[in-house]
């Protein structure tokens, strides 16, 4: 499997330490409000990674943290306190905030099909590990008290700059809004490993510890939970672009000056879901959940089939529009996996089986290369054997999709069959005028027409024309009539 590697800026194998246990870490939510679908996106795109990872044959244990303190609004140790802004906003504990916005996040996660981790540890179970580290790096002279907080110094380090060059993050910090100095830092990137002159008088959550009481600040926590969980050697370690600089930049920072050595050999970063005013972001107060796609009629697969027709190392524009086409080449997909009709009889063919997988395996070995692995699927439609073939493999590739192909598709086929009657003599008539394609083909137009006559019903006359004219242009011309849809097949 090739990789691309943030921290060496190419694509490289994939070897993990050990090849029997590929150690996997990722950063996890900050619980002061829902998860918004640009969130969801990079946790979407690694568990993609995850299972591409398994269905390669490895095994893996997969680590994620869970910020319910120290998170700042900037990820510079500034601003506001994210989790004390969630409780004030909602009248709530800090800690009630965070179970129900973790709560909502698996849940969101269920609905996406993304798998929980291995291990999934909220960032408050953990202070003594954090202190430990912090001990370690001061008596190693890579860390100061100034004003009451513990800082890291970066002019410590030989190389402080791993994912981007010195003049660009220089700028990139120069040019943050609302950032204000911090009169205690030695040098403009020393970050803070433990607070104890807290700017928040209401300050929820509070340890003791050798520097007084306080908590800790947000970089340390991922550090010392993977290597609570995961040991001194990580092999991926992942997050959205932005956690590169500087959240993971200190990271790398605090984790190898404590341990002397090399911590992560790859960093999988996943580009953003942007809507047309930028990058969707949850301090903005505007985003969207998986709740609200939901109230609007969508299926979350859809999203994740949105996501995943896309490559993660590129941004990715959210529209309305993006996500009903996303909802039509779902659909057409269900209709076409339904439309298989296998027999018991027949055996299943490996030699397909094997080849067809090959093919799959090459592309999310491209770097994951999600597209090409829904085209895949498409593969196994057009290809040469018996449906009950078919139907195994796409069943085997949606180990990995996570798309709920074949129960979708089974669905899908019962309802056919319970329509087709009321289709001749009920509510709503789809008549074939003329022409004929093979039973596949017909499926998915008048599950087209279908489609193209809730919408009407919907008063959603975009997406009915788009479907007429997406029929049109494939040579199937539709005609309405007081009980339903004639249409004529001109290939
Ligand atoms: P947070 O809950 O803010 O700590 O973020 C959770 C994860 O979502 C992190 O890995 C972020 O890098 C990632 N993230 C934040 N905004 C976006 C976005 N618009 N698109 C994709 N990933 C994002
Ligand atoms: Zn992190």
């Amino acid at each position: 499997m090739k990789l691309y590697n943030t921290a060496t800026r190419q694509r490289e194998e994939f070897v993990p330490n050990d090849p029997n246990l590929v150690k996997m870490y990722t950063c996890g939510p900050t619980v002061y409000h829902y998860a918004h679908i640009g969130n969801l996106r990079s946790y979407i795109m690694e568990d993609i990674l995850e299972k591409a990872l398994r269905y390669s044959g490895y095994n893996v244990k997969r680590v994620m943290n869970i910020t319910d303190v120290g998170h700042l609004a900037s990820d510079a140790d500034t601003g506001e306190d994210k989790m004390l802004k969630g409780a004030k906003r909602e009248n709530k504990s800090v800690m009630e905030i965070a179970k129900f916005y973790t709560d909502a996040f698996f849940e969101d996660c269920r609905k996406l099909n993304i798998k929980r981790p291995d291990v999934v540890e909220p960032a408050t179970n953990c202070i003594a590990d954090y202190i430990h580290i912090i001990e370690t790096l001061i008596e190693k002279g890579y860390a100061y008290a100034a004003g009451g907080n513990i800082y890291f110094d970066v002019s410590k380090l030989k190389q402080y700059y791993i994912f981007n060059d010195h003049d660009e993050e220089d700028l990139a910090v120069g040019v943050r809004e609302g950032v204000e100095e911090d009169a205690n830092k030695r040098n403009k990137n020393d970050f803070v490993l433990w607070f104890t002159k807290s700017k928040f008088e209401d300050q929820a959550l509070k340890w003791d510890s050798p520097w007084g009481v306080g908590y800790p600040g947000w970089h340390i926590e991922c550090s010392g939970i993977s290597m609570k969980h995961l040991g001194e050697d990580l092999d991926i370690h992942c997050g959205g672009i932005d956690n590169a600089f500087p959240h993971h930049t200190n990271e790398i920072a605090q984790s190898e000056s404590y341990l002397g050595h090399k911590w992560c050999n790859y960093w999988v970063h996943i580009h953003h879901l942007n809507t047309n005013s930028g990058k969707m972001s949850k301090s903005k107060g505007e985003f969207l959940t998986v709740s609200l796609l939901e109230e609007k009629g969508y299926d979350p697969l859809v999203y994740r089939l949105f996501c995943l027709q896309s490559h993660y190392r590129k941004n990715l524009v959210f529209s309305w529009e993006n996500l009903d086409n996303a909802v039509i080449t779902y659909n057409k997909l269900i209709a076409k996996i339904a439309a298989l009709k296998p027999d018991d009889a027949d055996e299943i063919d490996t030699a397909a089986f094997d080849e067809l997988k090959v093919k799959f395996l090459d592309a999310l070995g491209n770097d994951l290369n999600t597209a090409l692995a829904i085209t895949a699927v498409y593969d196994v439609l057009k290809y040469k054997t018996n449906d009950k073939t078919k139907l195994t493999v796409i069943g085997d590739f949606d180990r990995v999709l996570g798309l709920d192909l074949i129960a979708k598709a089974d669905v899908k086929r019962r309802e056919v069959a319970a329509a087709a009657p009321a289709a001749q003599s009920g509510d709503y008539a789809i008549i074939r005028e003329s022409g004929d394609a093979d039973a596949a083909v017909i499926a998915e137009i008048e599950e087209a027409i279908k489609q193209r006559a809730a919408a009407k019903k919907a008063k959603d006359y975009a997406t009915a024309d788009k479907i007429r004219a997406d029929l049109a242009e494939k040579g199937v011309i539709l005609e309405d009539i007081p009980k339903g849809t004639k249409y004529r097949i001109e290939i």
